[in-house]
């Protein structure tokens, strides 16, 4: 055994010396990792001001249950999911005179067909509405760890948490004075904020807290998700992680929070459409650490369009249920220009 470890030394130890020394050369970013207690730091900052788990309480917009009956009579239902909600008739708005069809047409226009960003506040989850025309023109500065006032993001801390620049005014995209109007609103319109709106996220935290936080039933509402994400490195880096650094991920840059944010969106049921973007400084280091990162995304199947965009070159991936791009070579090709001349 010691003759294996001392020959495993020579061999592997002027590797690691010239990996070092490349990636300090030519990626100084890898070996500019933030230092574990700063990681622990934020982290630790995160779970406090995560938002709270779901919690059993009395919905004051919903339609409410009818009383159940006293004695159980023939042909009565009896049960919740037997019982129809209702509401009193609102004879007098004007709105309610129209078809339902208008009045969703009108939903849609105050409330729906949008890009939300889920963004991550001290305690809760908020969503800004994009202030972008279309979703491919939403504006994107990053400065440091997060974006800056002119994105659609507004700022974060260095937890990335949200933080206002400004007294917020009104609620969150403005959704909130059409919901309260009254009770058959809240019923007709609230389903169409889900279904119809693009759910943007920047932080898996954000997904996942998402999940736990409204009904399962309008999470998987949600036809539409795209997702931006900054993979850390080492992840599935499994040389890196063990002969290079300590370098231990903490959430929600880690590899089981990858995993488990792929887990939740192949259970989302009315999930139609998704488009992830990922950057990694230049790309993962072989490609069986790319490999491993894409396993988790070919759990989900039988989506209309699933679009995933990489920073960075490599090879092709086949037999996946994503489309995969790549960015395209801008490099003038040498050769070309020869012939040009
Ligand atoms: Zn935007």
């Amino acid at each position: 055994m010691r003759a294996s470890g001392v020959l495993l030394s020579i061999f592997c130890g002027p590797c690691v010396c010239i990996y070092v020394g490349f990636a300090a050369c030519f990626c100084p970013g890898r070996l500019r990792r933030r230092s574990e207690p700063e990681d622990k730091r934020r982290f630790e900052r995160r779970q406090r001001k995560a938002p709270r788990p779901l919690v059993v309480r009395k919905r004051a917009l919903s339609i409410p249950l009818p009383e159940e009956p006293e004695t159980e009579e023939p042909g009565v239902p009896s049960s919740p999911e037997e019982l129809k909600q209702t509401t009193i008739f609102q004879e007098k708005s004007r709105l309610m005179a129209l078809p339902l069809e208008l009045r969703e047409m009108i939903y849609k226009a105050v409330l729906g067909n949008d890009v939300m960003h889920v963004i991550h506040k001290e305690n809760k989850l908020g969503h800004l509405r994009c202030k972008a025309n279309s979703e491919k023109a939403c504006p994107k500065r990053w400065h440091g760890v997060g974006p800056c006032a002119d994105s659609c993001w507004g700022v974060v801390d260095s937890s990335n948490i949200w933080m206002p620049v400004e007294e917020p005014q009104g609620s969150d995209g403005d959704v909130l004075p059409l919901l309260q109007t009254c009770r058959q609103v809240y019923s007709e319109a609230f389903p169409l904020l889900y279904s119809t709106n693009t759910f943007s996220f920047i932080d898996l935290d954000c997904l996942r807290y998402l999940s736990a936080t409204i009904l399962p039933s309008r999470f998987n509402a949600i036809k539409s998700l795209r997702i931006e994400w900054y993979l850390t490195w080492p992840l599935y880096d499994v040389f890196a992680q063990r002969m290079l650094f300590n370098t231990a991920l903490y959430p929600p840059h880690d590899e089981a929070t990858w995993e488990d944010i792929w887990r939740i969106i192949a259970g989302m049921t009315g999930l139609q459409r998704l488009r992830v973007d990922l950057k990694y400084f230049d790309g993962f280091r072989d490609n069986e650490c790319e490999q491993k990162m894409l396993a988790p995304l070919r759990q989900v199947k039988g989506l209309k369009e699933f679009d995933v965009y990489l920073g960075w070159k490599g090879k092709d991936v086949t037999g996946a249920p994503f489309k995969l791009t790549r960015p395209v070579n801008t490099v003038p090709d040498d050769s070309s220009e020869e012939e040009d001349w």
